[in-house]
């Protein structure tokens, strides 16, 4: 059994300054909370948290780790409290206890859906402090130690939840020592058959393979030397849980499965790992296939090395792992090997790798959904109802699934939201309705102006950000009304010779206003600006009923309706046919005409005239007898949407500096898609609301000044 001064010793050697009677303390408190209890082996209880803090001692974790492993049971188990040990340990060590008791409470059943949330919740508790699941790790691979103690039904159902949700997290977290040792248990009792059979065949070839192992060592290490590459070489026999799979996965017996030991090479820098590869690949010829450099290309727990499968000398197949010092520490102890003691590091550094490793956790969860790779049963559907994405500052923020960068942005703050003009994710520009992944680092690009559109209400996924754009789009219609509202009754007022604000003021006006529920002049005026009175009625309120213009008394209010109407909706004017501008034209969606386009129009089959540029196939195509001469009106003036492709370089700030241009004509954008290609390259679309073709061309003018830009051109389908 492990001893307090065995802890302490191992704490002290890689950690000189450590407050060692912090360790004390909590191993005093551990031993009286549990005397008395003995576990199912007999033994004292408190044997199990000094393992668990003898365990993370060999991983060099740091003094609030090892008291935490020494405490992880008494909260649970006995009569101490948390506050106990906040009071005498401190809120960090308080928090930590609570976090291990909280996770033991986690129930892993049957259940998929169950076990999803679970696993769910271990993922959280890991973004909170990822030391709460390396103290849980520890205590599973002591109690799987000791597992032959339990009772046979609870040894398998135990052994499956390690299987299943452990190991994964040691693998994960890049503990391959733990990974290991947790598998290799969990077989011994969910396959006990095949568990022996290995353990057998291994034992008895164990003479054969340690000469084997030592032939190729020499073999490699003449070779190394002859290139003046130092290394260290490793050989050892993989673990008894990846010899079965691999029996399992080819379907072969264990006399088959050849490369049953790799090869480690620890070199001193990166560029032996490759020099040691080149003397290996021409020593023996290599499996296609088989090379591996995640040295370039990391594996998402952060593992680092290069692989490499050969054929040996006597023909079988030998696998090689090249590595440096530093790689091998990492691989063995994954996160852990961050928390180790290094003199002068400060919280805040500390705080930076746990950051990082959350999100590597976090993109893990997005992976799950790879059944081959990680826990059949958990499906990412199933637990994945909930991204979790951070923002630049690191802080960590959960959306729905299918929330999108403008649902992000809202969520800040609505403001930004408004303001959204574009996102980058993990540093590239994204469209608007790009779905939010897990692990992603979301930047909002703001514009000056706040911009929300209809569009957008399909784009959010939140209520929140629902709320406010239509929040948004309510008030700029009220605004917008209310202007039309109060040009409509400034232009009655004068032929009153009434002052607008005299007659806004006035009691009769107020109290209809009051009894009509439009109380605020602002309201009333929006209401006469969608319609709701007209200027008459509002003006008739104070002008007596024989002093209005006679022209105003029969079916005046038709008309100043008909106007309103004519205001709000798009204007039939803009087109003259056969010189009136009533007459119902529609554009067509295959040239889409602004003002100023040379223009010819179509009589269609019961939608009025359809009005295309000259030279449209569409009209070219179509039979003499229906084309009608029409021309733009130019005494009226209304929006026509023009879509604006630009081909731009990929860059920063890019997208920002295309909205300004096309603003900084008074050119409203009423919508864009952004497109990234691999090379680096963007395609945007711009639809974009336009005057006339003097305007449009000024709007690409100014795209085409926009450093980065590569093509501007004007959309026709
Ligand atoms: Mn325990």
């Amino acid at each position: 059994m492990i001893r307090l001064h065995d802890i302490l010793d191992m704490v002290a050697a890689y950690n000189p300054e450590a407050d060692l009677d912090l360790i004390k303390k909590a191993y005093v408190f551990s031993a009286k909370a549990h005397q008395g209890q003995t576990r199912r082996s007999g033994e004292p209880y408190l044997t199990h948290p000094m393992e668990v803090a003898g365990i993370l001692s060999q991983m060099k974790l740091d003094v609030p780790s090892i008291a935490t492993a020494l405490l992880h049971d008494t909260v649970e188990d006995t009569v101490a409290t948390l506050e106990e040990v906040e009071q005498l340990f401190g809120p960090e060590i308080r928090n930590l206890v609570d976090g291990v008791t909280k996770l033991s409470k986690i129930q892993f059943t049957t259940s998929q859906e169950r076990q999803a949330e679970n696993f769910r919740k271990m993922i959280m508790a890991m973004a909170k402090d990822i030391r709460v699941i390396l103290v849980k790790l520890a205590d599973r691979v002591h109690n799987m130690r000791t597992l032959e103690h339990m009772p046979e039904m609870r040894q398998v159902a135990i052994a499956q939840e390690t299987m299943d949700i452990y190991a994964p997290i040691a693998n994960r977290l890049g503990i391959q020592e733990m990974k290991i040792e947790l598998e290799d248990l969990s077989l011994k009792y969910l396959k006990p058959d095949i568990y022996q059979m290995i353990d057998e065949q291994v034992r008895k070839r164990k003479g054969q393979r340690e000469k084997y192992i030592t032939e190729i060592k020499k073999l490699v290490g003449d070779r190394m030397r002859e290139h003046n590459v130092e290394c260290d070489i490793y050989g050892r026999l993989k673990h008894y849980c990846s010899i079965w799979r691999k029996m399992e996965s080819q379907h072969i017996p264990f006399d088959q499965v050849h490369d049953i030991i790799a090869f480690r090479l620890i070199v001193e820098s990166v560029q032996q790992c490759y020099e040691a590869l080149g003397v290996i690949h021409a020593l023996w010829r290599p499996v296609p296939g088989r090379f591996k450099d995640y040295i370039a290309m990391p594996k998402a727990n952060g593992y680092q090395s290069l692989h490499t499968t050969v054929i040996g000398p006597s023909g079988d197949r030998i696998e090689f792992q090249i590595r440096t010092g530093e790689m091998h520490d990492f691989a063995e102890h994954g996160i852990a090997a961050h928390w180790k003691y290094k003199e002068g590091r400060l919280i805040d550094d500390k705080e930076e790798m746990k950051f990082k490793w959350i999100r590597k956790l976090l993109e893990w969860q997005s992976e799950l959904s790879d059944p081959a790779e990680f826990l059949d049963t958990v499906k990412l559907d199933l637990f994945a109802d909930d991204v979790y994405v951070f923002t630049p500052a690191g802080e960590l923020l959960e959306f729905p699934r299918g929330s999108t960068p403008l649902d992000f942005a809202y969520s800040i703050h609505t403001d930004l939201g408004h303001t959204t003009i574009g996102a980058k994710v993990n540093g590239k520009i994204v469209p608007l309705k790009y779905q939010l992944r897990s692990g992603d680092t979301v930047e909002i690009l703001r514009g000056k102006k706040p911009q929300p559109h209809k569009d957008w209400l399909s784009v959010v996924k939140t209520s929140r950000a629902k709320a406010k754009i239509r929040q948004w789009l309510r008030q700029e219609e009220q605004d917008k009304s209310s202007l039309i509202g109060r040009e409509l009754l400034e232009k009655e007022c004068r032929r009153y010779n009434i002052s607008i604000n005299q007659l806004l003021k006035n009691k009769e006006v107020e109290n209809f206003a009051k009894s009509s529920s439009y109380d605020s002049t602002e309201a009333l005026l929006s209401a006469i600006g969608y319609g709701k009175f007209s200027p008459l009625q509002i003006i008739s309120l104070v002008v007596p009923h024989d002093q209005l213009h006679p022209e105003d008394r029969p079916k005046e209010e038709s008309s100043v309706i008909g106007k309103i109407v004519q205001r709000l909706t798009r204007p039939k004017g803009l087109v003259k046919v056969g010189g009136m501008s009533d007459m119902m034209v529609s554009f067509g969606k295959c040239c889409n005409p602004v003002p100023g386009d040379p223009i010819v129009g179509f009589v269609t089959r019961g939608r009025g005239v359809s009005v295309h540029v000259s030279d449209c196939d569409k009209v070219l195509s179509q039979e003499h007898d229906r084309l009608i001469q029409v021309e733009w009106d130019m005494t009226q003036s209304a929006a026509r949407v023009v879509r604006i492709r630009v081909m731009c370089q990929d860059r920063i700030g890019i997208l920002a500096k295309m909205t300004e241009a096309i603003t900084s004509e008074g050119a409203n954008i009423a919508g864009a898609s952004i497109r990234i290609n691999d090379d680096k390259t963007a395609l945007n679309s711009f639809d974009v609301e336009i005057k006339d073709l003097t305007q449009l061309r000024n709007v690409m003018k100014s795209l085409e000044r926009v450093k980065g830009i590569i093509s501007v051109e004007r959309v026709r389908e």
